[in-house]
């Protein structure tokens, strides 16, 4: 095994097919000549210009690319001298490599893959290629046209070993990803590693070879050499499929992201790219001669093209934000109407219903965890006087302020309820009865000291019996009700009593119902 081969994983049998393959593409004569003449330290442009003028052909297209508006600005160049001082050593063996392998390799027809098809998107690689190579400061933009049209070259390579594995799966052309997931499960192998292996033995410069091999990986490119070629590649790749995708629309959006995070190029400067790309292929594909068809769907999507990424992406963004929106507003909204479910419509403290949960929550709690639990039933005293005296609107008035100071005078771990009526609870969680006895001595007070006032003239002070239970070691409830019932039981003794009082429940002296035993009083 030589290095070139331990670089490569292809699996052995398919390397023996490719080896064996009569029809490998290769460069032709002129390229291999440039070649020779690149890797000549002593080389000059003189004896490049003897070897293409040998190919009038090539020769042409040459110079015809040298005046073609993708190089405007320049003077007009006259002879191929010119031209080859215009592009440079490594531009003119990109030029005629690339030139010369699209002549050698596009012309075959297949039941395959469609070769003008796979040159095409090769072209527009190659173009986007040069142009994202360009937005991110590299200089030398033949390179980066030559590392894309290549990119796709090990396809040519494996149908040529292989002439039956593209046969019914030439509509993947218009999707590469799709294709390259194809190769992967049916060879273990992918064009990428094959096209790199061939431009390694091609003797081609080791930058190119790495942008192909990681051409569908350009995670494995990061912290390497030649990492920003190999990332334009990748990405050129994305969007290569956009003008002739069944889906330009997702293509476009993939290769977005994909710009983004491997080249930072920003959609708007990719609407750029594109603009670009197309009025390039459109100019050098006859020069190829690759058939573009009807041209006027490329343009129109390139018309599209700063639409699709810009405004859409915008309106999008606005879309997603207004959506959030609602649904905070939903959500906040969800929140305000499930508050109003628990509260009382008249006092604006909590309801009986939300009550009677936090009552079952605590009591459960307090039964499994061991800790106190303090219940006070609140009853307005008299209050009956208080609707004859100053009528019923007064007396909601008087409820409602009487509401506020209780829930004012409990604390944040207690919860404040309405049960009914002129009757208000109070749970009071991890609370004693010595605990209990304060907080509802607290209340009592505030009660007696308030004024609740009817009218700008007239208040009134409405005093309060509170019956209280606590749950814990010494009377202990296994449901609410019992628990209610026994508070209930202490308010009535505290009625009985006199009002304005605080009762404890004494299951020992549980009192009776009137008339019946003073004792408990
Ligand atoms: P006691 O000290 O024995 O509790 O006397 P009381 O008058 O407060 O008790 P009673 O049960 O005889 O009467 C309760 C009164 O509370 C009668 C009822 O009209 C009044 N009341 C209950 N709910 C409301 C309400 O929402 N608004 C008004 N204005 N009055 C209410
Ligand atoms: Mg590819
Ligand atoms: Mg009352």
């Amino acid at each position: 095994m030589n290095d070139l081969d331990r670089t490569f994983l292809i699996d052995e049998a398919l390397k023996a097919k490719l080896l064996k393959c009569p029809d490998l593409p290769s460069p032709p004569g002129v390229a291999i000549r440039i070649l020779e003449i690149c890797n000549d330290p002593h080389a000059d442009l003189a004896r490049i210009a003897e070897v293409v003028s040998l190919d009038p052909a090539l020769t042409t297209r040459i110079l015809r690319i040298a005046n073609s508006t993708c190089y405007a600005g320049q003077r007009k160049v006259e002879n191929l001298r010119q031209a080859i001082v215009m592009f440079g050593l490594n531009g003119t063996l990109t030029l005629a490599l690339s030139f010369s392998l699209v002549q050698a390799h596009g012309k075959r027809d297949t039941t395959g893959i469609s070769y003008n098809a796979f040159w095409r998107r090769s072209l527009a690689a190659a173009s986007a290629c040069r142009q994202l190579g360009k937005r991110v400061g590299l200089s030398n933009t033949e390179d980066l046209f030559l590392a894309g049209l290549l990119q796709d070259i090990g396809m040519l390579a494996l149908e040529q070993a292989m002439p039956e594995i593209y046969i019914g799966h030439g509509n993947l052309q218009s999707d590469h990803r799709a294709l390259h997931a194809f190769e992967q499960t049916t060879l273990e192998a992918d064009h990428a590693t094959v096209g790199a292996w061939l431009l390694a033995r091609w003797n081609l410069p080791e930058r190119w070879v790495t942008a192909v091999a990681t051409s569908h990986n350009p995670e494995s490119a990061l912290d390497t050499e030649h990492q920003t070629l190999a990332h334009c590649v990748a990405v050129s790749s994305d969007l290569a499929d956009f003008w002739w995708s069944d889906n330009p629309e997702a293509v476009l959006a993939r290769a977005a992201d994909q710009a983004e995070k491997w080249l930072h190029i920003e959609r708007e400067t990719l609407a750029d790219v594109i603009e670009a790309v197309t009025e390039e292929v459109e100019q050098t594909a006859s020069m190829f001669e690759i058939d573009l068809g009807d041209t006027s769907l490329m343009l129109s999507l390139m018309a599209q093209a700063r639409e699709l990424l810009i405004v859409r992406s915008l309106h999008s963004q606005l879309q997603a934000e207004s959506l959030s929106r609602t649904t905070q507003s939903l959500e906040s909204r969800t929140r305000d109407l499930e508050e109003q479910t628990r509260r009382d419509g008249l006092t604006g403290i909590y309801n009986r219903t939300h009550f009677d949960a936090v009552l079952d929550e605590e009591l459960h709690a307090a039964v499994t965890q061991g800790w106190p639990l303090a219940l006070a039933l609140i009853d307005l005293d008299q209050f009956k006087q208080v609707n004859d005296t100053y009528g019923h609107l007064a007396g909601d008035e008087v409820l409602r302020q009487a509401a506020q100071l209780l829930a004012r005078c409990s604390r944040n771990s207690d919860t404040a309820a309405r049960f009914g009526g002129e009757e208000f609870v109070l749970i009071m969680p991890g609370t004693d009865l010595q605990g209990a006895q304060v907080v509802c001595d607290r209340l009592l007070t505030a009660f007696r000291e308030t004024h609740h006032s009817i009218s700008d003239e007239k208040s009134t002070v409405v005093t309060i019996s509170i019956g209280l239970v606590v749950q814990g070691e010494a009377t202990s409830f296994t449901d609410t009700e019992a628990l209610i019932q026994a508070a209930d039981d202490a308010l009535y003794a505290a009625k009985s009593g006199g009002r304005d009082r605080i009762i404890v429940y004494d299951k020992q002296q549980k009192p009776q119902k009137p008339g019946s035993d003073p004792s408990f009083l």
